[in-house]
């Protein structure tokens, strides 16, 4: 008989997007002329087309493929080298910090990289994880047998959780206790929240403290624009010995259709073996990618590359300048209409209090029949995300103005 993996029966079920969806069609079919003018800001999806300079690279790449000459089958599982040293030379170097081309691990995504990397740590460590929070983290640990049964509120038994509240700027702060693998993710998916200086070198100074690993999800680098937040983790001293960084092409790049996405595992990083030796993760990191993964298309890896050269570079920046200035629209309509309001700055996502006494299902509800806008209840993200709700600013101009307009019409 078969075994299956009895963790995967602990999960909730998929709860947040697939109710969101069920809630939507229930309205659009006992409302069609109301449908017809509503706007999605739930789901954190890109919606502006690639930039052209990616489409030129992706196109002469298909052409490379058509020619038995310049064809390319099977590449390196861990990327290019020519992506390698384009990632780590622009992310990095270029911004004076010491990460090598080889520490550089190419991918289809940073959801898969924040799962996998379960795959290379032991199964007893003890894992912090923010509340809000991406619902990846707890899932895929949840998946690894690394939590017990999740109560009530949907809070895993074993897992550590760390509130992010307004009076800490929804940022976590160390535990008093002792955990061993940590989840940032700075800018904040859900809350828009960015960590500054110092509160990433308490997180640093934790894990050297700990021989903790600080998994660090920088997916929305791209959005800060206050020059003092740190875009890498690797900007303060002492991360080359306790993190772990992931960075994707999807938001900044709009590759969430095309894929790719990398890791950066310093080959200074240790972890413990069972008896007590600290031993090298990128050895390990290397061998999970080449023995589970094929590599990232040679095509995609090309439009990723050409994200790096001066046109693309620019043409990323409009894009970036595209969604925040949704995001200042939406943060001011929903000001106007009376409603408190964080994120939204440096990242793409707008986090709103609902009005007193309303819960996040209650305020998505409202918004849906009254608005005709799709928004992502908190609670969904975690039980400290009860009573505020997400605004995505991955949209058009005229549907954030919009937005912005009905917020303010509506009646509490
Ligand atoms: C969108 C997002 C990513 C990127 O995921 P991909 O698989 O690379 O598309 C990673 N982390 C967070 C928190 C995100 O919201």
């Amino acid at each position: 008989m078969a075994l299956l993996n009895d963790n995967y029966l602990k999960l909730k079920a998929g709860y947040l997007f697939p109710e969101i969806g069920r809630r939507v069609k229930v309205f659009c079919e006992a409302n069609p002329e109301a449908a017809k003018r509503l706007i999605r800001c739930g789901i954190g999806d890109v919606t502006e087309a690639l930039p052209p300079a990616v489409i030129a690279a992706l196109h002469k790449a298909v052409d490379e493929m058509a020619d038995r000459a310049t064809f390319k089958g099977y590449g390196p599982e861990q990327g290019y080298d020519w992506l390698r040293a384009a990632i780590a030379q622009n992310d990095y170097r270029a911004h004076g910090l010491d990460v090598a081309d080889d520490e550089i691990f190419v991918s289809d995504g940073s959801k898969c990289d924040c799962g996998s990397i379960l795959d290379i740590l032991g199964g007893k460590n003890k894992i912090a994880i923010s509340d809000p929070v991406y619902p990846v983290y707890v899932d895929t640990n949840v998946m690894a047998g690394h939590t017990g049964e999740a109560n009530e509120a949907g809070a895993y038994a074993k897992l550590a959780y760390l509130p992010c509240r307004p009076s800490n700027g929804f940022v976590p702060e160390p535990p008093k206790r002792h955990v061993d693998v940590i989840y940032l993710c700075s800018p904040n998916n859900p809350t828009g929240a960015v960590a500054t200086r110092a509160q990433l070198e308490a997180w640093v100074k934790y894990a050297l403290e700990h021989k903790a690993v600080i998994l660090f999800d920088a997916a929305y680098e791209a959005y800060i624009s206050d020059a003092a937040i740190p875009h890498s983790i690797y900007e303060i001293p002492g991360a080359r010995e306790c993190a772990i960084e992931f960075r994707s092409c999807s938001k900044n790049g709009g590759f969430t259709g095309v894929r790719c996405a990398f890791t950066v595992v310093p080959k200074t990083l240790l972890a413990q073996t069972k008896t007590g030796e600290f031993k090298p993760l990128h050895p390990l990191w290397s061998r999970r990618m080449t023995t589970k993964f094929n590599g990232v298309s040679y095509i995609t890896q090309r439009g990723a590359e050409a994200l790096y050269s001066p046109g693309g570079k620019a043409q990323v920046r409009a894009l970036i300048e595209h969604y925040m200035g949704n995001a200042a629209v939406l943060r001011k309509g929903a000001k106007k209409a009376g409603l408190k309001v964080f994120g939204g700055e440096n990242a793409p996502y707008i986090w709103v209090r609902t009005p007193k006494g309303v819960t996040s299902w209650e305020a998505f509800d409202k918004i849906l029949g009254d608005a005709n806008v799709v928004i992502t209840p908190g609670s969904g993200f975690g039980s400290k995300g009860e009573g505020y709700f997400r605004i995505s600013s991955f949209n058009s101009r005229a549907n954030a103005e919009e937005v912005a307009r009905r917020l303010q019409e509506l009646k509490w």
